[in-house]
């Protein structure tokens, strides 16, 4: 806990450099949230290397289903939450499974499962940010996504650059080569370098390691180094804390030996741990803010405000169309009143032809009698 400074007259700093542990205290309090999404086909390890990863047992009640529900059960989505504490500090860790995930023929169903779950979540925070109580929005954005390639193939498969190809702009992908330990050395060489080959092939971005800072420590940029070398990491789960001389290890038990899931040389899980948990948890949450969220934010502003457009256009459009109906019926009246006119006029003037004619008459009448009388 940082001192608090003393009010003293003759100090001489202003006071702002405790920002930072203000920051920290505040963020401290309110926890953090992260949320990891697993991808792959069931018994690739997602389970296993979940709870070997968070030291924790987040899958007790799982029911593995059999064969014709395989086959009948198309995917989900499965969310399980845990809360961690680690020296005062608690994390809100959710998991979000896909159960059914690969199994079905067609994979098309669960790449739409996936895609549906992250965008339904960025509509959720984009709704709950739009909204009057911004102060206590619950982040359920999926702030990195582990994809489990099978360790048996040559490299991806074409369902694997599907998927990949469908999430890579909304989510962090991690690639994960599942159970390593079915490799030897030089395979998971190869097969590293093959599935690096195909990204690039592919145009495929990840995500994106950022640099290291210059001023950090020679130990933590060899760290650094390391990490970025090992990726996609070749990863060995298990849930069983075996003893090995003297030593308790988690680990799984061969005829001809242990493979420590801890150990260096077995497998990268490690290195996996120390990246997402210790290293990169915050960076993989502001990725998924400053550019996978960003981009869904652009996209439904544009939306928004192209429906808008198109609104504001019908109603002009509707206006215009309503003001052509009254002037229709404006030159109609007018039609009709120029015609009364008209009759009028005609007949004023017959009236006055009348008139005349019978003052003509009149007259020569009067001459008539005029002329009678002379006689
Ligand atoms: P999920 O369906 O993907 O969650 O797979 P599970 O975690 O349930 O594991 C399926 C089977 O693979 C279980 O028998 C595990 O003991 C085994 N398993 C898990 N991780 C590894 C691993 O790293 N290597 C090997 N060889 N087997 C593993």
């Amino acid at each position: 806990m940082s001192k608090t400074p003393s009010f003293d007259k003759d100090r001489d700093y202003i006071g702002f450099a405790t920002l930072p542990e203000q920051v920290h205290r505040k963020s401290v309090k309110r926890g953090f949230e992260f949320t990891l999404m697993v991808v792959g086909e069931s018994g690739l390890g997602k389970s296993t290397l979940i709870n070997s990863l968070f030291l924790g047992d987040l899958y007790k009640n799982r029911v593995i289903p059999n064969v014709e529900e395989r086959i009948e059960k198309t995917t989900r989505v499965e969310k399980k939450t845990m809360d961690i504490e680690e020296r005062g500090v608690r994390l809100r860790l959710t998991v979000v499974d896909t159960p059914g995930f690969g199994d079905g023929i067609n994979c098309e169903d669960s790449w739409r499962v996936c895609t549906a779950y992250i965008d339904e979540q960025f509509r959720q925070y984009f709704t709950d940010e739009s909204g009057l109580n911004r102060r206590n929005i619950q982040d359920n954005r999926v702030h990195c996504c582990l994809y489990f390639v099978p360790p048996w193939g040559h490299s991806l498969r074409q369902m694997d650059l599907d998927l990949i190809r469908r999430l890579h702009r909304k989510v962090n992908i991690v690639l994960v080569i599942a159970k390593a330990d079915c490799l030897t050395k030089n395979e998971v060489r190869k097969l590293k370098e093959r599935i690096l080959q195909d990204l690039e092939d592919n145009k495929i971005q990840l995500y994106q390691f950022p640099e290291c800072d210059s001023d950090e420590d020679d130990d933590f940029k060899q760290q650094d180094r390391d990490l970025k070398a090992s990726i996609p990491f070749a990863v060995v789960g298990s849930n069983t804390i075996l003893e090995v001389a003297g030593k308790k290890v988690r680990g799984r038990q061969y005829p001809w030996g242990v493979v420590d899931v801890e150990d260096p040389d077995h497998s990268d899980f490690n290195k996996l741990r120390t990246f997402l948990i210790s290293t990169h948890m915050q960076d993989l949450k502001d990725t998924t803010q400053d550019v996978h969220y960003e981009n869904f934010r652009a996209q439904c502003i544009s939306q928004i405000s192209q429906h808008a457009l198109r609104e504001r256009g019908k109603l002009k459009r509707d206006s215009i169309s309503s003001t052509n109906g009254f002037d229709a019926a404006i030159s109609e009246t007018d039609r009709l009143l120029l015609q009364k006119d008209e009759e009028i006029r005609r007949m004023q003037d017959m009236l006055t032809q009348m008139q005349e004619k019978l003052k003509q008459t009149h007259l020569m009448e009067m001459k008539k009698n005029d002329s009678v009388i002379d006689v």
